[in-house]
């Protein structure tokens, strides 16, 4: 048999091709005059924001601060607050200590975690991703903590990021085991941090309220209020007169936990359920790309900090068991940051 089939089936398959490729041309002229006819895409703003400092006054009860202005808060209640936004009903809504509190900020992650410093959190922290993401060397992010134990929060459990993209520390009075530091050394050692090695990002904790209050001496956790108080505004006007981080910097002010309501376990002087005046916390966020004069009511935790920390500084970081906090931006800054 002479192949007449073959010229047949040679004849359809070419215009079989033919057919297909006129239908990709069409395809892909109406694809590219669709995008043509698009808007384009408007253009996002970086933030001006390029250093987060993460301070975290530890343990005072919301009826000693802000439920008593000024108080002993003149600093944070009048000179500060007009400065940004104030969240009145910001909680620690599950484990409130102070391991587990400073870890839920690092890792967005709620865990209860030992207090005592002999666990390290089970996620990596935002000092990690950000490390990793951006290739800073280890002193571009530091921990300055009055409590030693809070060295844990510089590394993690997780075998993948264990011993690897750590920040820098900075804990108690000579590291883990050597006990407490007075707020006003740490505040120095920050001072001299951000003087020396001019990090992005640090998480700073201040330890006298609950250090007196578990002493069971009233007037010394009074005190570390007071204390805290102008040691934040200290480091405000550091901040707003360096010129590495003057006009560039958010300064996030919260607290990891608060204490017993009176009349239950104690009052005053121990924490750790979750009564209201544990869980009940704060956070006023100061920095050139929030708003100003607001207080929010909307009910936001410690794990949002690290969503919000991460969108600004613009890494990624899935884990957060967080939420961006939008209130903090006006309708186009949401924009620029793509809200
Ligand atoms: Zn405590
Ligand atoms: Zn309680």
């Amino acid at each position: 048999m002479k192949p007449v089939l073959n010229w047949t089936n040679a004849a359809s398959i070419n215009s079989y091709t033919l057919r297909l490729s006129c239908t990709l041309v069409f395809a892909l002229l109406y694809t590219f005059s669709a995008f043509a006819a698009l808007p384009p895409e408007p253009k996002r703003k970086p933030l001006r924001t390029k250093n987060i400092i993460i301070l975290v006054i530890d343990g005072p009860r919301y009826s000693e601060m802000w439920g008593a202005t000024p108080g002993v808060i003149p600093n944070l209640s009048t000179r500060l607050k007009g400065k940004g936004v104030f969240f009145s009903n910001f909680l620690n809504d599950a484990y409130t200590y102070t391991n587990s509190g400073h870890t839920a900020i690092t890792t967005g992650i709620n865990q209860p975690i030992d207090n005592y410093g002999a666990e390290l959190p089970a996620h990596p922290s935002i000092f990690q991703q950000w490390l990793k993401q951006t290739g800073k060397p280890a002193t571009a992010a530091w921990i300055v903590s009055s409590k030693d134990k809070l060295n844990i929060l510089g590394n993690t459990a997780d075998s993948v990021w264990h011993d690897q993209f750590l920040p820098s520390l900075n804990c108690g009075v000579n590291g883990p085991g050597t006990g407490y530091r007075a707020d006003s050394l740490t505040l120095i050692e920050v001072k001299k941090v951000l003087t020396t090695n001019k990090p992005n990002l640090m998480l700073i904790n201040f330890m006298e309220p609950d250090g007196y209050a578990h002493a069971e001496n009233w007037n010394y956790y009074i005190r570390g209020i007071a204390r805290d108080d102008r040691y934040v505004q200290q480091l405000w006007d550091f901040l707003r007169k360096n010129k590495n981080y003057k006009k560039n910097t958010t300064l996030l002010i919260t607290s990891d936990h608060g204490r017993h309501l009176d009349g239950i376990d104690g009052g005053w002087i121990d924490h750790g359920d979750n009564c209201q005046g544990c869980q009940q916390i704060f956070l006023l966020a100061i920095g050139p790309d929030f708003k100003k004069r607001q207080t929010v009511a909307t009910k936001h935790t410690l794990v949002d900090i690290s969503a919000t920390v991460a969108k600004m500084m613009g890494f990624t970081f899935e884990q957060s068991q967080g939420q961006v906090m939008k209130e903090l931006f006006s309708r186009k800054k949401l924009r620029d940051l793509g809200l």
